[in-house]
């Protein structure tokens, strides 16, 4: 397994800054979240790129900007969303980009199908195979917005948009939270190509609790050799994270 930092963390600095700190913390491999783009000026991605290079960071995965459409009319945002993410994965040379279900859990049922196929089917996937980016689907909170929280509503959302080349994006803190963990990993071990890691409401783990290890063993029993993603809360003192680091660079060995 491969640590990494999701850098989402430090969206507000600016990009040098923001490298710089995860660099300070004796990270080399990260997530980049388009959190971390200011101003959606589609020429930023080469900023982002040149500021990577010159980092000397890996990023192993880009979180998508996501709009979570509430109303078919929106479906055009969440598409331009989607776009510009993995032009800037292609560029930061992201092998993997996750991605949200992209649908509101508030759109009405009978929208679902439609929004999916308009989002996905004819414009992400497309996109991302020309590029030769993976796309990852992540599970959600109950917090969330957004639509994909347990094994039937991911189940829903795979019936349209799966072509079997999908991977998982599992979010730990996500699934302790809807108490969804051991589903999930039942449903979907084997397709899992990147992690999510935190403990709930994003809180960094510099314990090794329970929970957390029986995770990592079942990890480790389906063969997982993907990103670990540390992805914390805003806020977080950086003593924190380098403790979290401390644990983490000792599991990633073990498991
Ligand atoms: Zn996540």
């Amino acid at each position: 397994m491969k640590l990494s930092l999701s850098n989402g963390i430090f969206s507000k600095f600016s990009i040098q800054e923001n490298f710089a700190t995860v660099k300070q913390l004796g990270f080399q491999n990260i997530e980049f979240n388009m959190k971390s783009v200011k101003k959606e000026h589609d020429t930023d991605v080469y900023r982002e790129q040149q500021a990577l290079q010159a980092s000397g960071l890996t990023c192993l995965t880009l979180h998508s900007a996501i709009l979570h459409v509430k109303d078919p009319i929106e479906v055009h945002q969440a598409i331009y969303y989607g776009k510009i993410s993995l032009e800037c994965a292609h560029a930061l040379g992201a092998p993997i980009m996750t991605v949200h279900s992209n649908i509101a859990k508030k759109l009405p049922p009978h929208d679902r199908e439609r929004c999916l196929n308009e989002i996905f089917n004819d414009e992400i996937k497309p996109f991302a195979k020309r590029l030769g980016i993976k796309l990852s689907l992540e599970n959600l909170s109950c917090t969330s917005t957004g639509f994909a929280k347990n094994v039937e509503q991911l189940e829903e959302v795979l019936s349209v948009i799966d072509d079997g080349d999908l991977g998982i994006t599992f979010d730990l803190c996500h699934a302790l939270e809807t108490k969804e963990a051991d589903n999930l990993l039942d449903k979907y071990g084997e397709r899992v190509c990147n992690v999510h890691m935190a403990n709930k409401s994003h809180k960094p783990f510099t314990e090794p609790k329970p929970e957390l290890l029986s995770f990592m063993s079942r990890l480790h029993d389906f063969e997982y050799t993907g990103p670990i993603t540390l992805e914390i809360a805003h806020g977080t003192p950086l003593d924190e994270i380098a403790k979290c680091k401390v644990l983490f660079d000792k599991l990633v060995t073990q498991y």
